[in-house]
């Protein structure tokens, strides 16, 4: 996968842009609030995916402008290719001239992996952002994953309403078997899934890890399930049920994959409460090229690795090794 030009207008803050990348590393410097970070940003749309940001559509559109278009022309699949998107409050897609109803076709000609300070969140912050690691990554393998992701999101909310109802309303018992056999299927195989991809991280990122620290440190990842054997869909049922009476009492569904975590360890020491900045980075940093592995192995393409101040907090050594790692890359 090599971008050949990227062109953009009314992006943000930047003035018409029209980039030419060489096909190995590119080096976007300036000032502070020049527009570097919107410019990866707006390469990584192509994607398919949400801003790393957490921008609104409406928002990447420069002030008082009503659409902004992005251009890529790129390599991939043996063929040159082209895509377009124009943002306003949403993004419409034209791949190869051909506008698209979703984003999956997208997804699956372009791909990137980015690394920005935000996904620092990845170790810092609660569960959550490390449960959208995971579904990110596994939505650009997978673009089915999203589909039964938000089924089964749909069906722990109408749960989470039966069960505050239920005291009032007997009958709504039976309502929630259904909705807990939907979610103990969707909820399995999002499990299954996620546990997989874990896998395959786990046999990259720890010696990425183990380069970037000159061999000193170990670095250990694990899925951590709120249900024991949770991928296998009786299980899961069975783990809801007997939740129920302490569901019933809170409201919400308090076991399954929205409630699941990763581990991550130096040393075996939790890198959340024992890690050094420098640490934290590289642990993150190690997900993040050892994603673009796990892509390529799956893809055949190898994807763009665009990674937004990345060298900052990291000693001599680790830099160098992270510019020998991404040699061959673009
Ligand atoms: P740093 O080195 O500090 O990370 P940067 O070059 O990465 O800086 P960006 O984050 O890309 O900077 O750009 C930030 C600038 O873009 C801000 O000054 C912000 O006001 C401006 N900006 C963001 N959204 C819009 C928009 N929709 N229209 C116009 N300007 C915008
Ligand atoms: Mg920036």
């Amino acid at each position: 996968m090599k971008v050949l030009r990227l062109s953009l207008e009314n992006y943000r803050n930047l003035t018409p842009t029209v980039l030419f990348p060489h096909e190995g590393i590119n080096v976007i410097y300036g000032n502070n609030a020049q527009g570097k970070t919107n410019l990866i940003e707006a390469l990584w749309l192509f994607c398919g995916q949400k801003s790393f940001r957490g921008s609104k559509d409406s928002e990447l559109v420069a002030f008082e402008k009503e659409a902004a278009r992005l251009r890529l022309q790129f390599h991939s699949g043996d063929r040159d290719q082209t895509a377009e998107i124009k943002i306003t409050n949403k993004r419409d897609y034209i791949l190869n001239d051909i506008p698209q109803a979703n984003t999956q076709r997208i997804g699956e000609s372009f791909c990137a992996v980015v690394f920005a300070p935000s996904h620092l969140s990845l170790i810092k912050d609660g569960p959550k952002s490390r449960r959208q690691f995971l579904d990110t990554a596994i939505s650009q393998l997978r673009p089915s994953y999203q589909k039964n992701l938000s089924g089964y999101q749909r069906a722990v909310m109408q749960r989470n309403a039966i069960l505050r109802d239920v005291k009032a309303h007997s009958e709504l018992l039976e309502m929630l078997e259904v909705f807990e056999d939907r979610i103990a299927l969707t909820g399995a195989k999002i499990i299954s899934q996620r546990q997989k991809y874990l896998e395959a991280l786990s046999k990259v990122a720890p010696e990425i890890y183990h380069g970037l620290s000159r061999g000193k440190e170990t670095l250990e990842i694990a899925y951590k399930s709120s249900i024991e054997n949770g991928s296998e869909p009786e299980q899961l049922r069975e783990a809801l049920k007997a939740a129920r009476a302490e569901d019933m009492h809170t409201g919400i569904t308090g076991v399954g994959p929205h409630r699941d975590d990763i581990d991550f360890m130096i040393n075996s020491l939790s890198v959340k409460s024992f890690g050094s900045q420098g640490q934290q980075r590289s642990a993150v940093l190690s997900m993040k090229l050892s994603e673009a592995e796990v892509l390529k192995r799956f893809s055949g393409e190898h994807p763009i690795a665009i990674l937004d101040d990345v060298m900052s907090e990291l000693d001599s050594e680790r830099q160098d090794y992270i510019f020998n790692h991404i040699k061959g890359w673009q």
